[in-house]
């Protein structure tokens, strides 16, 4: 009779809701990895895959024949696609709201410090102040649908903000197909809309920020929980190297042409796309602590949690709203 009654429910259950199909798809993409789950009764890989193609082809500075590596190297008559534009028109408001520590003109810095697509520099203090002068995105506009460069010597560097785009773009193309439950992750920032295959909020693991950079030691500090929001974490403790017993990461500050370095050790920001999470995530890693809180405060539908070095010890602080994805 009990085994009955369980065939019986079993049966009802399937046939009121049918099992929902989620796919895995996974790949490489900027030198980093992506992973995307997704509910559909398709498979979608190959047509996001192409789409991921071409949004390299616009702004993969690993792609020496993208839309941003021809304008690094002054080609002539450029056209920038769509993607091109939108990444750097959001660049160009970001890099205002954050009074310069956020600027994708930062490139010859992280070049010479060894993090960019060129051969590290042997840096000197005369080299950062000759480079300066190239730094600034009022060097580079895009006029009558140009990218113009006021000094020739501007170069753009899409590391900060590109990733987050190419997340929005996956995203807003299972949107369009009418996928309502999905999670797009390429290298670290993440877009979610609607339930993972339990049913439940999707969870992202925030890692504990262990200087480790080849990953042998990852520990999660916290796991936040989204549906319909955009993530993205900056840290220097996993792009970094040690010499003469200091530590050069690469977060550059494009003000002084340095690295950053301060008790701020990871910014996790929770924003309405992951373009903007991106970029705020850098922006607080050279701000430091106390100027992020207010940067983040002070915008709408962004929330963020910090973790920092106290006295040795890892202490996480969150803005005012982050609790509700604590859930
Ligand atoms: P991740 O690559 O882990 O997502 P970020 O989003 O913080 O890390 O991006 C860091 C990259 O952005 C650097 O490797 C460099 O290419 C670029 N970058 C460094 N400093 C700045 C800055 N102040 N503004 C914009 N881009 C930056
Ligand atoms: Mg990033």
């Amino acid at each position: 009779m009990r085994i009955l009654f369980f065939v019986i429910t079993s049966v009802l259950f399937f046939a009121c809701e049918p099992e929902k199909e989620y796919h895995v798809n996974g790949g490489r993409i900027f030198g980093t990895s992506y992973r995307i789950v997704y509910e559909s009764s398709e498979d979608h890989h190959n047509e996001i895959r192409s789409l991921l193609d071409s949004f390299n082809r616009s702004l993969s500075t690993y792609d020496s024949t993208s839309i941003i590596s021809r304008i690094n190297r002054c080609e002539e008559g450029v056209v920038p696609d769509p993607f091109f534009k939108k990444v750097f028109r959001t660049a160009q408001m970001v890099t205002d709201q954050t009074n310069g520590a956020f600027d994708m003109t930062v490139a010859p810095l992280v070049n010479a410090w060894g993090f960019g697509f060129q051969k590290m520099a042997d840096v000197t203090s005369e080299l950062i102040d000759s480079l300066l002068q190239f730094v600034g995105m009022h060097h580079i506009d895009i006029i009558d649908g140009k990218v113009v460069k006021k000094i020739p010597g501007v170069m753009l560097d899409g590391g900060a903000i590109a990733k987050g785009y190419g997340v929005d773009v996956v995203a807003s193309h299972l949107t369009s197909l009418g996928v309502k439950n999905y999670m797009v992750e390429i290298g670290g920032e993440v877009a979610t809309r609607g339930h993972n295959p339990q049913g439940n909020f999707w969870r992202i693991g925030i890692d504990r920020p262990i200087d480790d950079p080849l990953v042998l030691e990852r520990k999660t500090e916290l796991i936040v929980h989204l549906s319909g929001e955009a993530l993205a974490t900056s840290g220097n403790y996993r792009n970094f190297y040690i010499r003469d017993g200091k530590k050069y990461a690469h977060t550059i500050d494009p003000r002084t042409g340095y690295p950053v370095s301060h008790n701020l050790l990871s910014a996790t920001i929770i924003a309405p796309s992951s373009m903007l999470a991106d970029a705020y995530a850098t922006a607080c890693m050279v701000i430091g602590l106390e100027e992020s809180i207010e940067l983040v405060e002070g915008i709408t539908d962004v929330e963020a949690c910090f973790i920092i070095d106290s006295d040795g010890e890892y202490e996480v602080i969150y803005s005012s709203g982050f609790h509700q994805f604590l859930r």
